[in-house]
């Protein structure tokens, strides 16, 4: 919220719920985290990432939508070979995700150090305005139920293991109560891969590895990784302006 803050972007007409209770169980006991600010703040992913492209638009960025397939690098300057048309320009930032076809060219394994989660929005009448986290249900991970508004619910099981957790997060959602809808599963990386820079190509966010290990909380450090790659370019004539002002001097 801050870095979006920072960036000049106001969040408030995407967020579907704000969060000031959350209940976090664990081997421990139940414990109930409260606070006047949100502690965790619910968006929809269409509409939190379409307002962001049209954040990016006002100020001038344009808008192809193409298959990435590879990455040329020449002299000064690089081809992005798409499935419909080339694309040419100084340097890449590559957002292309957990599967990324940019972070496998460089190299890397991207099937290495992932985790896995499954989530749906489920639908019903359960009760409770607290965010839930409960590291009790599965080995290695933890299971969520994040409230949207209007009686749907992010409910979802990730681990560093992979397993066969849509069964686990249909039992779930049954015993709450609630119906699910489409169940997703998608892998989030979790180690910074190998290579993440390459003569005029940057990973950035799940290309990059960079999601929280502990939490899988990945689009935070998506965002600060894309706008540090976007200010780093911005300085790039002039590093030690760069390092000085957003690297701590490093
Ligand atoms: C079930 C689940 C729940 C999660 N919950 C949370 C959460 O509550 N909070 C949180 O912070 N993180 C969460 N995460 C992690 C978070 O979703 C990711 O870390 C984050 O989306 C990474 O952002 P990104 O922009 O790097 O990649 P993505 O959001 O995956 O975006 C990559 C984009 O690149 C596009 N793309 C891919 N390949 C190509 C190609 N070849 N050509 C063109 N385009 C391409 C994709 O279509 C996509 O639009 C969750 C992950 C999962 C799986």
């Amino acid at each position: 919220m801050t870095l979006l803050k920072n960036l000049g972007i106001e969040l408030n007409g995407v967020i579907r719920d704000a969060c000031r209770r959350v209940v976090v169980i664990n081997s421990a006991g139940s414990f109930l985290l409260t606070d006047n600010e949100p502690i965790i703040s619910v968006v929809s992913r269409d509409e939190f990432d379409n307002y962001l492209l049209s954040n990016a638009l006002k100020i001038g960025a344009e808008y192809l939508v193409d298959r990435v397939i590879r990455v040329n690098v020449h002299g000064e300057y690089v081809n992005v070979v798409g499935m419909n048309n080339t694309y040419t320009g100084r340097y890449v930032i590559a957002a292309d995700g957990a599967n990324s076809v940019i972070a496998k060219q460089l190299g890397n394994d991207i099937r290495r150090n992932t985790a896995m989660a499954f989530m749906t929005i489920a639908h019903g009448s359960y009760l409770n305005d607290a965010c839930i986290i409960d590291m009790t249900r599965i080995k290695w991970g933890y299971s969520w139920v994040f409230p949207r508004g209007n009686g749907e619910y992010d409910v979802g099981i990730g681990s560093i293991h992979w397993g066969n957790y849509k069964t686990q997060l249909i039992k779930y959602i049954g015993e709450l109560g609630l119906r699910e809808g489409d169940v997703r599963g998608h892998p989030i990386p979790i180690r910074a891969r190998d290579k993440l820079v390459s003569k005029r190509i940057a990973l950035v966010g799940d290309a990059a590895g960079l999601a929280d290990p502990t939490t899988g909380e990945g689009i935070f450090y998506a965002m600060y990784s894309g706008a540090l790659a976007a200010l780093a370019l911005r300085h790039s004539s002039n590093p030690a302006e760069f390092a000085n002002n957003y690297l701590g001097g490093y």
